[in-house]
């Protein structure tokens, strides 16, 4: 089923001038960008945003290193677009991330890990109306 997922670069990513070659995997992997900005969120869009997380022990950490500078975000569509980009990020924490992944090329640690991609559909529903309310999908 052709649907969409969001994607975010994160600030660590930009800060280390990977957004270029990012956007340009994503690319080259078939996805279609359908919205994309660059934004700098503030503290309560950051806790907003990562809801579902408030009350684990890495919480602050989290809102702290997403509200240290900007990122980019995109809603991507393809077939299976929410597996395809998690495939693709690889794993949360780029250690343990599969070789040629964006999270094992760019990421640092399980916090600092380059990119963001939605779970599940509902969830690719509500990220993408956050972040583009007026999208036509
Ligand atoms: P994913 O981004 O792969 O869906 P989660 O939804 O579990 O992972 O976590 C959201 C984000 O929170 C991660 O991408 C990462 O930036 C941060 N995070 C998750 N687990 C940890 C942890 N144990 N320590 C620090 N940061 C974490
Ligand atoms: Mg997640």
């Amino acid at each position: 089923m052709v649907e969409a997922t969001l994607a975010i670069i994160k600030p660590d990513a930009i800060k280390a001038k990977n957004a270029g070659k990012i956007i340009d995997r994503i690319e080259k992997e078939g996805f279609e960008i359908i919205a994309i900005k660059k934004l700098h969120l503030t503290k309560n869009q950051a806790e907003a945003f990562y809801a579902i997380h408030k009350g684990k022990p890495f919480f602050n950490e989290l809102v702290e290193f997403m509200t240290s500078g900007p990122i980019i975000v995109m809603a991507l569509k393809k077939e299976n677009a929410i597996k395809e980009w998690r495939d693709l990020m690889g794993a949360t924490n780029p250690a343990e991330a599969a070789e040629n992944t964006i999270r094992k090329l760019y990421g640092t640690n399980k916090g600092i890990n380059a990119t963001h991609g939605s779970d599940a559909p509902e969830t690719a529903k509500v990220e993408i109306d956050f972040f583009f309310p007026d999208l036509q999908k």
